[in-house]
Order: structure tokens, then sequence, then C-alpha cells
């Protein structure tokens, strides 16, 4: 199982996407995005609930 998240899940308009084995392996690279991209540092609290809530299982034909 993979765990993924998309901007755009959470209704932004970038086409990041990130994917790890854990959620804690893709926090990071989620912060670190943010961080770059849209000068989040550190991501609000609500903005991250709603990133949490967004992370989705990947399944492994995508
Ligand atoms: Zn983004």
């Amino acid at each position: 199982m993979t765990k993924e998240f998309a901007c755009r899940d959470i209704g932004l308009d970038c086409n990041f996407k990130a994917s790890a084995k854990t959620q804690e392996g893709l926090m990071p690279k989620i912060a670190q995005h943010a961080k770059e991209a849209h000068r989040l540092d550190p991501i609000p609290p609500e903005t991250l609930q709603k990133v949490t809530a967004a992370i989705k299982d990947k399944k492994g034909w995508f």
C-alpha cells in the first residue's frame, strides 16, 4: 500500500503529487513542497488538517 497526496485534493491549483509507503514518510515531502511552492512554512494547522484528510491509499495499478 502506498500513501498518496495531491495538492488538487485540497483545492489548490497545483499539479504536485507525492507518494510514500507511510504517512510519516509522506509528510516531509508535502512540507517541503508547501514551503517551496506555496510559501507555507510551516503549514498552518488548518491546512495540515485538510492535507492529512486528503491523503489516500494508492492501489498498485495506478
Ligand atoms: Zn502544491
